[in-house]
């Protein structure tokens, strides 16, 4: 910790001290510090008169960090029809839904779901944000709104997308070249709805090395390996030197492959430095249509491409529209349901499926460090349990939250009535 005369003083120099914390790593709930921003001191008993708070041993732990999120079309069920519950069905609704989206309705319906991101224990976001002739810069705008009245309670970063190809419609790729100059914080593209997925993702590229931003790709989303565009990715990012800067979202077909063929694309993967994000709700509710029995599940193995060296994340993607007509935006949620579909089970794999939506999820995102440490952010969540690995195992709720030293938001623990007398 960077040494500090406000600090050093034994007492009454911290502006809030959280007492009985269980944090990872630490045998024993311990105490947290707070000043300013800051977490200044880690340690059982500390001595303050600062206010304080008992955690009453529940697990602390940096908050969640959500890698993959639509806000701008999130929440549209009501103007949209779902009938085969296909990802074609779903790219076509969702297109012709943003035609009437107003940088408002935008900006009331992305409000809605971070609210409930930031309740359930969200403190970093990446969304993803269509730019193109439909939605025009309307949605972008919102989200900088958004990213700007809510910088206290969450870091949003924005994601210029292409979500209905590029290629064939090069009026998207001027106006993602307005948005990287107005501020999006990364670039991403949809190769699978282009008709030229190899030149789709060298312009993305070309975007993202103009900027020196980072890149997203929603890739290889079907049950068909045979079609796969990572080799076009992989290539890309070598050329460019561009490993540690890219990632890529859903890759279902890696579930449509023998465990030994997913070993040797994890190898490459990490060879290269192009990281896996996954997407369980949807990948489950859009592969496998038209399969009336043992229908697949669609969710790559992220956890086992972890220990090949492989950065991975579990993410949101949608709510509530018609690529994922449910959602809460709890990510913790999201974790518990891909350890049910992926049948992950002994202790220190639950510990790596909790890692793909914190320290591995920011380091996805090129945060590192998320954790709580001396001399860190004060950015914290509680969780009502004990540990992360139970936490997980029950989708324990949140119970209160800090933003930078900054109470960013609490659940009152639900209170069972006494029985009749
Ligand atoms: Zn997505």
């Amino acid at each position: 910790m960077p040494a500090s005369p406000r600090i050093s003083l034994a007492s009454a120099v911290f502006d809030r001290v959280l007492r009985q914390a269980r944090i990872a790593g630490q045998p024993e709930p311990v105490d947290i510090a707070i000043a300013g921003e800051r977490i200044a001191r880690i340690a059982p008993g500390i001595a303050s008169d600062a206010p304080s708070e008992d955690l009453g041993g529940r697990f602390a732990c940096a908050g969640f960090v959500e890698t993959h999120v639509h806000l701008d079309k999130a929440c549209i069920l009501d103007r949209c029809a779902i009938c085969e519950g296909t990802l074609a069905e779903a790219v076509a609704q969702s297109a012709r839904a943003k035609a009437g989206f107003t940088e408002e309705d935008v900006l009331a319906r992305a409000e809605h779901v971070m609210a409930r991101a930031i309740g359930h224990g969200t403190t970093v976001m990446r969304s993803f944000c269509e730019v193109d002739p439909r939605a025009g810069l309307r949605s972008f705008d919102a989200l900088r709104a958004l990213r700007a009245a809510h910088a206290h309670a969450v870091d949003l970063e924005i994601c210029a997308f292409a979500q209905d190809g590029l290629t064939q419609e090069m009026e998207t790729y001027r106006l993602l070249d307005a948005a990287c100059a107005a501020g999006a914080d990364l670039v991403g593209g949809c190769p699978y709805t282009d008709p030229d997925p190899a030149r789709h993702i060298a312009l993305v590229f070309d975007l993202a090395d103009r900027y020196g931003l980072r890149v997203d790709f929603h890739l290889d989303f079907n049950l068909a390996p045979e079609s796969s565009n990572l080799d076009a990715v992989l290539r890309e990012t070598a050329r460019r030197g561009y490993g540690g800067r890219v990632s890529v979202g859903h890759v279902t077909q890696l579930s449509a492959q023998p465990t030994a063929a997913v070993d040797r694309i994890a190898a490459r993967m990490a060879d290269h430095g192009v990281a896996l994000t996954v997407l369980p709700a949807t990948d489950l509710f859009l592969m496998g249509r038209g399969i009336d029995r043992l229908v697949p599940r669609g969710v790559a193995p992220a956890h086992r491409m972890a220990e090949l060296g492989v950065t991975t994340s579990i993410a949101t993607n949608n709510v509530m529209n018609p690529f994922t007509p449910f959602g809460d935006a709890s990510l913790l949620r999201m974790a518990n349901l891909y350890a049910n579909i992926l049948q992950v089970a002994q202790d220190d794999a639950v510990d790596r499926v909790f890692a793909m939506i914190t320290a591995d999820a920011a380091r996805l995102l090129g945060r590192d460090a998320h954790r709580l440490a001396e001399g860190g952010p004060a950015d914290i969540v509680v969780l009502d349990a004990p540990d992360a690995r139970t936490a997980l195992r029950e989708i324990a709720p949140t119970w209160a939250g800090w933003k930078r030293g900054r109470p960013n938001f609490r659940r009152p623990p639900v209170v069972l009535a006494p029985p009749p007398a």
